[in-house]
């Protein structure tokens, strides 16, 4: 899975934007999925590794929160709130990389849809670079090594129950 996805927002858009890496609950749901492969690349790097030993990945394989921002917000353990960055941003999960396009599972299917909460999604939802960068994502899920990965991660595709109506589908998988 680690061949770069190239990302639809850019970085100037979401340095400016307070919604990612901050939850409104330590355990929720938008907590990143970690898979094993993602744990032992970004575990032997020296940060991480400390933060991890501090913060260790959740049960069901979701990244730890730790300490809370001004407003309350829990911080994911890997945020850097000084400067809103990731401290692990070339090893981040592919949830992180993947997002605001996220992969649920439904009804015995799973699927990518877009978060409609973002921001920048609620701005260009329909422009041609969005459908350009539709088709790309259909491309890149369409990719072996990409859906034996998805294979054999299937948690990297999350439920959300409480969230489907601000999930717009765009594709089903063939996995
Ligand atoms: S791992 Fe990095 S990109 Fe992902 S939620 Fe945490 S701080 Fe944000």
């Amino acid at each position: 899975m680690k061949e770069p996805l190239k990302q639809f927002v850019p970085s100037t858009v979401c340095l400016e934007c307070d919604g990612c890496c901050r939850f409104k609950e330590s355990d929720s749901d938008w907590r990143p999925h970690i898979s094993p492969e993602e744990i032992a690349a970004v575990g032997a790097s020296g940060l991480a590794a400390e933060i991890f030993s501090k913060h260790p990945f959740s049960a069901e394989g979701r990244v730890q929160t730790a300490g809370c921002g001004a407003g309350g917000e829990h911080l994911c353990a890997f945020f850097n709130p000084a400067d809103s960055t990731c401290r692990i941003y070339g090893q981040r999960p592919f949830d992180c990389e993947l997002y605001p396009f996220v992969l649920v599972r439904k009804a015995n299917k799973t699927m990518v849809c877009v978060h409609l909460n973002c921001p920048h999604i609620q701005q260009t939802i329909g422009t041609p670079e969005y459908k350009q960068y539709v088709k790309y994502l259909q491309g890149f899920f369409q990719r072996p090594e990409t859906l034996e990965s998805l294979r054999k991660n299937p948690a990297l595709a999350g439920d959300y129950p409480a969230y489907l109506r601000e999930l717009k589908e765009l594709f089903v998988l063939s996995i």
